[in-house]
């Protein structure tokens, strides 16, 4: 026996036009549609971790097993943001679930009365504050309750006294429909505490209480709540406590914590193949074999194997094509991807000069040891000599503002190199030592 809420679903699916007409006339009209408000996720992975932010760089909140359904608030970066229970709102990756389309949100926009309006964690007068609202601020309410509304405004959620707001018709457009643009939800605000001093983190809120662990001057650490004068607190390594809040100070742009990330299948990875179309990239020495042609054959294969790891995979090209370098980078940028691959293959100014693979970065903080990683990997697999990692001023590293590395695999005007390169069991021990380098990477 299918329930309304199946009855819903199968409608929606077998007239979605009837579905978004009943949606544009009710906004038009300003009455409530009855429709279902959510999209829904299915959880596929055998464990998900749920993190405090859009990506692989946020700390881990919790777990969700396979089967299990949750409703989507917004997506971000191909991230969802979901609710777990009515105080927990944390984001999982996209493609590790099943998304149920259900309708556009029918969320009540509010807007902020009061001059200063407190959000809580709680709907209590006592409860921690996550975040403060301003006057004339616009939150989105997704329930009311008993005096109070539970509200998310920038991506915080928490309850606020129905009388530091008024509700509009407006609708809110937090959740979006499958290829909707979600750019406009702001960043994810997780509150923090750091150090003054060192300080021990207490299994309460006393002096005399067990020391959970000692914290040097200047540790950041993940704000929970307030207790009294004391702070509840996580460390990175995800230890729960309370530090008096005159050792500490809590952060006033509410950035999230960020820690390194942990499993290659939770993360993006954008593989650039060289060249392309028009530029052809070095030429071997029979004058008609081309460097484009092996970078986009050798990176298809890396695309395969991440793919069967798990990982959501981006290419620049994937035919051969013309794309300019700038774009290139700007789309890395655009997707916030996790790593950054670029495939090259070098050529010396004379035949059979040089010979091996280098693997080049331009950032020493956030590229150097995605280099060293790939490189140490690529080393174990590839019969060529390994010429370690070098700085290299490349415009796809320059202009990236994520982790990027580009890997000139062997000398294409080299006979003895390009003897390999054109093979693709060369190709396919790229692709293993790049997959067991970004998963020693992700670790
Ligand atoms: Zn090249």
């Amino acid at each position: 026996m299918a329930t309304f809420w199946q009855k819903c679903q199968h409608f929606i699916k077998k007239y979605p036009l009837i579905v978004l007409l009943v949606i544009v006339v009710g906004a038009a009209t300003g009455v409530t549609t009855a429709l279902a408000n959510y999209q829904m996720i299915t959880v596929r992975a055998s464990v998900l971790n749920v993190r405090q932010g859009p990506g692989l760089s946020y700390n881990v909140m919790a777990q969700v097993q396979s089967g299990q359904k949750y409703t989507i608030l917004s997506s971000r970066n191909d991230w969802y943001q979901i609710r777990l229970d009515n105080n927990r709102i944390g984001w999982v990756a996209s493609w590790l679930v099943d998304n149920t389309e259900v309708s556009q949100a029918t969320n009540k926009v509010g807007i902020v009365t009061s001059e200063e309006a407190n959000i809580r964690q709680t709907a209590a007068t006592d409860a921690g504050i996550v975040a403060t609202a301003k006057a004339g601020e616009k939150v989105t309410i997704l329930y009311q309750a008993g005096g109070w509304s539970q509200v998310l405004v920038n991506d915080s959620v928490g309850w606020m006294r129905n009388d530091t707001l008024r509700t509009t018709n407006e609708t809110a457009t937090t959740v979006q429909s499958n290829g909707g643009d979600a750019s406009q939800v702001s960043q994810a605000s997780i509150k923090t505490v750091t150090t003054k001093q060192t300080a021990y983190l207490r299994n309460a809120t006393d002096d005399n209480a067990a020391i959970v662990a000692s914290l040097s001057a200047n540790t950041t650490l993940t704000y929970l709540d307030t207790s009294g004068q004391w702070y509840h607190v996580q460390t990175k390594d995800g230890k729960k406590g309370y530090v008096p809040s005159w050792l500490v100070s809590l952060s006033a742009n509410d950035q999230p914590a960020k820690t390194a990330p942990t499993k290659l299948s939770e993360a993006t990875i954008m593989l650039d193949p060289g060249h392309g179309g028009s530029d052809s990239g070095a030429i071997a020495n029979d004058g008609k074999s081309y460097e484009k042609t092996y970078t986009l054959a050798t990176a298809k294969l890396v695309a395969a194997q991440l793919r069967a790891a798990g990982a959501k995979v981006i290419m620049t090209r994937t035919s051969d094509s013309f794309v300019d370098l700038s774009p290139r980078a700007k789309l890395s940028n655009a997707d916030g991807v996790d790593a950054y691959i670029s495939f090259h293959f070098d050529s010396s100014p004379s035949p059979n000069q040089a010979s091996g693979f280098t693997a080049y970065y331009y950032s020493t903080s956030k590229d150097i040891r995605l280099a060293k990683t790939l490189s140490a990997s690529l080393g174990n697999v590839l019969p060529l000599t390994n010429k370690g990692v070098e700085f290299g001023n490349f415009q796809v590293l320059r202009d990236n503002t994520q982790p990027s590395i580009l890997l000139e695999l062997g000398y294409i005007n080299n006979d003895k190199d390009f003897s390999d390169i054109r093979s693709t069991a060369y190709q396919q021990k790229i692709a293993n030592g790049v997959t067991q380098g970004l998963l020693n990477y992700f670790q």
